[in-house]
């Protein structure tokens, strides 16, 4: 990918990520490695203790498997000292008698002690009925028989006592070569099982002896019922068959799915000496049951605090850098609609937005200060603009918008409004005689008699160009309007400013009188044009006199201007 197009890119993902975003985005970096860290050190924990619980397991196995072998290892001593004893006494013809009598009775396990000739049946034992009894199919006797040492039997239904058992066997001949005679005894199941009574406390835990055929020994009183079962008929156990019982391991674990669903975890332990095993078997959900507890809280703190981190990051964005840019933005924009009397909030504001808020205080007040000086400036160029300054009196411009407000004023209450042009008379000659700045200043006194009289009839006086003015007149009927132009016409006349080819050797004035009562389609212009055709007609009798144009209506459109 080209630089550049790497630059696009980074810009586009900038344009979609807000500021908040990316403060989340900077959240989740900074907080990321810290949770996958949490993460790992809780798989780890949760490996140790599965591990742990394993190895309890099997410890648990073999500690069981060892506290029955004391039981065998009890009967084995039995058994080697009953074979001596006989061997001794068989001698003397004594020996059923005494191995009898020498029959312990601090070991309940032992049920019975009985002696199997070498034809096989029972002639002697410490219990009658047994005696007579033909047991030369049984295993166990034939091993013991075979290999001279001692043997414990499988899991089978003594025929004597009726009873499910199993038996142990010693042959005379490991100590006597001479004898083919056997010594048994017949080990009581019930004290092999109180003896796991006590194994498997824990949770989901079972405990159980199985012999070399997989038939259930013992197995602590809560699941008697076990005992004489086939291990491959306990759904619990059918793994352990199937997959490991038949091997040739003294111990071992496994962990597998039952039927049910469950998972199992299974710790085997060989009795030594013998074929059984010692199997221990956990519910594993059961024994890391407290584990994925534990695991699982954590797992819903890391979760919350990941969460509140996020939207701590978010809320942060929006309170410190969102909400302060909006407030800043909308200041902005108040400014920028006039609204100068708007101030930033610095109460609300971070620490860090603080500064640019005065800015923007300071800002407004003087923006707000600039406006009021260009209002006033403002003011100051409309009155300077309205103004002559050669007379004194209000320019064209001036008059202009003073008849606007006097013909609507007029228009309103219906009353008349009058109009003096004033025309200076040969003033050309004037200025060509006395030189123009004398001329200014001849305006300049006809402006101030305008001005004087104006003040005193409520009326407004302006220059209207070059040597004319005019003389506006509210509320005024023309025989006013007529009064208070002969008063201008003498008032100049009284001036008496010298003028070489003047009618009266003075500067004079012509004026032209004009009244309206407006009308609202009436254009201000007619009264303009009537002062002027009075003041033209003025001229034309002479100069130095006052003429009057008849009334103007809003009827009178076809009236003749000239008067
Ligand atoms: P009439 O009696 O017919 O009005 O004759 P007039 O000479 O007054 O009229 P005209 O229009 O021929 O001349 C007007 C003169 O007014 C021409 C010009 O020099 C003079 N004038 C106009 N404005 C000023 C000004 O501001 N100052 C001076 N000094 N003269 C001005
Ligand atoms: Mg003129
Ligand atoms: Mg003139």
């Amino acid at each position: 990918m080209s630089i550049a197009r790497f630059g696009r890119n980074t810009s586009k993902l900038r344009a979609l990520l807000g500021i908040r975003a990316r403060l989340v985005l900077l959240a989740l970096i900074l907080v990321l490695p810290l949770m996958l860290d949490r993460v790992r050190l809780l798989e780890d924990t949760r490996s140790k203790q599965v591990a742990q619980a394993a190895n309890q397991l099997s410890e648990l196995a073999r500690h069981t498997a060892d506290a029955q072998r004391e039981i065998i290892s009890t009967v084995q001593a039995v058994l080697k000292s009953s074979a001596y004893i006989f061997a001794t006494a068989s001698q003397q013809g004594r020996g059923c008698a005494i191995m009898r009598a020498s029959l312990r009775v601090d070991l309940p396990w032992i049920r019975s002690l009985s002696v199997i000739e070498h034809d096989g049946v029972v002639r002697c034992s410490t219990q009658q009925n047994v005696v007579g009894i033909d047991l030369k199919d049984r295993d166990y006797f034939q091993r013991a028989r075979e290999f001279h040492e001692f043997v414990v039997s499988d899991y089978i239904f003594s025929r004597a006592a009726n009873l499910p058992t199993i038996m142990a066997a010693y042959p005379v001949s490991a100590i006597d070569g001479g004898q083919e005679a056997v010594i048994i005894a017949a080990i009581d199941l019930k004290w092999m099982s109180q003896m796991l009574s006590n194994r498997g406390e824990r949770d989901g835990v079972s405990v159980v002896l199985v012999d070399g055929k997989g038939t259930i020994l013992a197995s602590p009183p809560e699941s008697a019922g076990l005992i004489g079962q086939q291990l491959k008929d306990t759904s619990l156990l059918e793994a352990v068959t199937l997959r490991e019982i038949n091997l040739d391991r003294d111990f071992g674990s496994i962990s597998f799915e039952s039927a049910d669903g469950e998972k199992k975890a299974v710790s085997f332990a060989r009795v030594a000496g013998t074929r059984a095993r010692m199997i221990v078997s956990i519910n594993q959900s059961a024994m890391l049951g407290d584990i994925n507890h534990d695991i699982r809280t954590a797992y819903v703190q890391l979760a919350l605090v990941g969460l509140f981190t996020l939207l701590g990051a978010w809320v942060a964005g929006e309170r410190l850098i969102m909400r302060p840019v909006r407030m800043m933005t909308d200041m902005a924009n108040r400014l920028g609609r006039g609204e100068f009397a708007t101030r930033a909030m610095s109460a609300a504001l971070p620490r860090e937005f603080i500064p640019l808020a005065k800015a923007f205080d300071a800002m407004a007040s003087q923006l707000s200060e600039r406006e009021r000086e260009m209002a006033a400036a403002n003011d100051r160029l409309t009155v300077i603009a309205s103004l002559d300054l050669v007379s004194g009196l209000a320019n064209r411009r001036g008059f202009q918008s003073r008849l606007e407000f006097e013909w609507m004023k007029a228009l309103q209450t219906n009353t008349q409004l009058s109009i003096l042009m004033i025309d200076v008379d040969h003033f050309k000659l004037f200025n060509d005689t006395y030189g123009h700045p004398e001329g200014d200043a001849c305006l300049s006194r006809v402006g101030e008699v305008l001005a004087s009289i104006a003040d005193s009839c409520a009326g407004f006086a302006a220059r209207y160009g070059g040597e004319e003015f005019c003389l506006l007149l509210p509320s005024s009927n023309p025989a006013y309007a007529a009064q208070v132009a002969e008063e201008v016409r003498a008032c100049v006349e009284g001036l008496a400013i010298p003028h070489v080819i003047g009618t009266s050797s003075t500067v004079t004035v012509s004026v032209g009188v004009a009244t309206i009562t407006p009308g609202d389609t009436q254009p201000q212009d007619d009264l303009i044009e009537a002062a002027d055709a009075a003041l033209y007609a003025a001229k034309r009798r002479g100069r130095n006199a006052v003429v009057e144009h008849g009334l103007i209506r809003a009827s009178d459109q076809q009236v003749s201007l000239a008067g």
